[in-house]
């Protein structure tokens, strides 16, 4: 159930309605939008009745929301969120790029990257500190040290930290250190992490599951919102198809599906979605044309050395390039690369 408010309705008016709705039980969502304010209803102690709160002064229309999730649709807010991550804007007009090492490996290491992300024109820095690997045998990450590493290349670059945390424990430790929660395509669909997030004070970014449908990826994201963390961006990051010449199949119908019923900005990451280093740069091009946010890609100066993810890794001369070339597709649509923060 969705409460739309009327275009003038005053503060305390919008203020009763809420009231209103948590004395019987419910969760109310107040979502500010350009024209008016609407306020999702959530909760699951049964059906409220509508001609109750239609009669509150103020309200325009009390209406019914046909699907599952509720605060991620359109119909509760009409206009782009933009989602402020470290200063740096996420949605609206313009786009953005993040770029940094699959994981965060040593000082030196991320700080010569963190540096050519900077100077290449990134507006956020990631590299993962707790990394869910496939073999218990392979590289698991520097942990609450690397988010110190992270924070240090923060305060250097000026550059906002978009890092994964895995579990409860590294949640509490990345809405600490860093700008923005990453939540891997593994753990797209871990409810209590989702709630978890949900509760946490950053900006949360939301993978795709690796077979998750459009309807999942909102549901999972809907999970974070009714917790009251209404900072979300969703991730495209490649899906398991038959297709072999890749990693994964980077499914990029899915920017354009998420514009027509969400609010929500959507990222994609053609590194992972790939797999291969040659694959991202054209990936990238066509993820801002069909309407992406932004895209986000893997980074390493020595890609050969790197503990994870080097096939993929991009050279940073390369990511020049890449910075360059979407923005190019940018302009052809009316938009632009963001201005990254500027070094203090
Ligand atoms: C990552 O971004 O480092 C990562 C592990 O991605 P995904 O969850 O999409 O596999
Ligand atoms: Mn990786």
């Amino acid at each position: 159930m969705l409460v739309v408010m009327e275009a003038g309705a005053r503060p305390e008016e919008i203020e009763a309605v809420v009231r209103h709705i948590e004395r019987i039980g419910l969760r109310a969502h107040t979502i500010p939008g350009a024209q008016r304010t609407a306020i999702g209803i959530t909760g699951n102690r049964g059906a409220v009745d509508p001609a109750v709160i239609e009669n509150f002064s103020g309200v325009k229309e009390v209406i019914p929301v046909s699907h599952s999730y509720k605060l991620v649709s359109r119909e509760a807010k009409p206009d782009d969120s933009i989602i402020n991550v470290g200063g740096v804007d996420v949605g609206g007009n313009g786009i953005i790029v993040v770029g940094g090492p699959c994981a965060v490996e040593s000082y030196d290491q991320t700080r010569t990257i963190a540096e050519r992300i900077k100077r290449g024109g990134g507006q956020l820095f990631r590299g993962g500190a707790y990394k869910p690997r496939t073999s218990p045998y392979s590289f698991q990450g520097l942990e609450e040290k690397g988010l110190e590493i992270l924070a240090r290349v923060r305060e250097e670059f000026d550059l906002p930290i978009v890092t994964e945390a895995i579990d409860h424990e590294s949640l509490a430790l990345v809405d600490q250190y860093a700008d923005c929660i990453q939540i891997g395509a593994r753990n797209m669909q871990n409810f209590s992490l989702l709630k978890a997030a949900g509760r946490a004070r950053k900006p949360v970014l939301l993978k795709r599951g690796m077979s998750a449908t459009l309807d999942e990826l909102l549901l999972s994201a809907e999970y974070i919102m009714s917790e009251g963390n209404y900072n979300v961006m969703l991730c495209e990051r490649g899906v398991r198809t038959f297709s072999d010449h890749t990693r994964n199949t980077v499914d990029l119908s899915i920017v354009p599906a998420v514009k027509r019923i969400s609010h929500l900005p959507i990222l994609v990451d053609p590194s992972h979605g790939t797999g291969k280093r040659n694959k991202v740069v054209p990936m990238s091009r066509a993820s801002i044309a069909v309407g992406a946010d932004g895209v986000l890609v893997e980074v390493h100066h020595k890609p050969e050395e790197a503990l994870s993810d080097g096939p993929q890794a991009l050279l940073p001369d390369t990511f020049d390039q890449l910075v360059r070339e979407v923005d190019a597709i940018a302009r052809v649509l009316g938009r632009a690369l963001q201005p990254a923060l500027a070094a203090s």
